[in-house]
């Protein structure tokens, strides 16, 4: 076959040889300027179907595609670019389209400029609005949160909802308030699930009330105010349980509690164990003494007081860990640095 327009000899499209028919049918009308936005603080791109947490030289292509349809006979066109910065938000595209038609590829290259609109997307809009849905609560069952706790539930949240693949969620504040802490979250069902979650890494009950808040384009609107509870004692806690002296071996799934006279360890539901009081105590590494009567005795390390072990170790040991109470030492079934406020 020969092109009616050159009279190349090869494959024609509608008579013409690829390259007259590129000439006489470009893929695009390329434009010049491309005007795209970019949210500056979480850096996403506004599309066509709303803002999208991407790569710029992901969302480029898909710009260019928006902005410039296939001309026909076209079906279909790819970008591909090489994109040079001339400052943060102006940059100089070359751009390549491939328009199909058939099995033909038309290759059309041209330039393009591309100035970056600093904007704010919906999302980081709510967030500077100080927006909030749901109110999670977090307080300690009947006792306050430690620093401690404050300063572990604080960053567990963060990091949770820093995680989190949902655009839409974030923390609008944070207050500490007497004995507890309350995030103002994006969503209702964030507020439930970092509840849920938070119980769960913790050890803790969740209940949620949600509070008619108003109407929005003729629906009702609910708050929903989650509180997680933290168990009244954590892992490596000393605790008296009817009358028993324990160390709180777990919190979760089940609360094992360990009798530190005995060693015998057993699992509760937390809410057979709601009665449970938590014993100043300490736990660490102590040395192991003998009396001249052979008893062993633990030396505190830091005052030197002996004390006599319960129960008995075993007669080589050197050292141990042990729990050291007003009412008595014992031999303790954690390591050392468990965790323990
Ligand atoms: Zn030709
Ligand atoms: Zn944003």
């Amino acid at each position: 076959m020969f092109c009616v327009e050159c009279g190349t000899e090869g494959p024609v499209y509608e008579g013409l040889c690829a390259k007259c028919f590129l000439k006489k049918h470009p893929v695009v009308s390329p434009a010049e300027l491309l005007d795209i936005a970019r949210c500056t603080s979480c850096g996403s791109f506004r599309f066509r179907s709303g803002w999208s947490k991407v790569d710029r030289e992901l969302a480029l292509p898909q710009l260019l595609r928006e902005a410039m349809p296939p001309l026909p006979p076209y079906e279909r066109v790819g970008f591909t670019h090489v994109a040079r910065e001339e400052d943060p938000n102006n940059l100089a595209l070359t751009v390549k389209a491939v328009g199909r038609f058939r099995d033909l590829a038309s290759l059309q290259d041209f330039h393009l400029r591309v100035r970056i609109k600093p904007s704010l997307c919906e999302t980081c809009q709510r967030q500077r609005g100080r927006y909030y849905e749901g109110i999670l609560q977090v307080r300690g069952a009947e006792r306050e949160l430690s620093p401690r706790e404050v300063r572990a539930v604080r960053t567990f949240v963060v990091a949770r909802v820093d995680r989190s693949d949902d655009a839409k969620a974030f923390v609008t504040r944070i207050e500490e308030v007497h004995g507890g802490l309350d995030f103002y979250v994006s969503t209702n069902a964030l507020a439930k699930g970092l509840a849920r979650d938070l119980a769960g890494a913790f050890g803790g009950t969740v209940s949620s009330s949600p509070k008619l808040y108003g109407q929005k384009e003729g629906r009702e609107v609910y708050r929903v105010t989650a509180l997680v509870r933290l168990a009244a004692f954590q892992k490596g806690d000393v605790v008296r349980h009817k009358g028993v002296l324990a160390e709180v071996m777990s919190v979760r799934p089940f609360v094992v509690l360990r009798d530190l006279r005995t060693g015998e360890a057993r699992r509760f539901k937390p809410k057979e164990v709601r009665g449970a009081r938590r014993i100043d105590a300490e736990r660490f590494e102590a040395r192991f003494a003998r009396l001249e009567s052979r008893e062993a005795v633990a030396v505190h390390p830091v005052h030197g007081r002996e004390r006599p072990i319960t129960p008995r170790p075993n007669p080589n040991a050197t050292r141990g860990v042990v729990v050291w109470t007003d009412e008595g030492v014992y031999l303790s079934g954690l390591p050392a640095d468990s965790v323990k406020d």
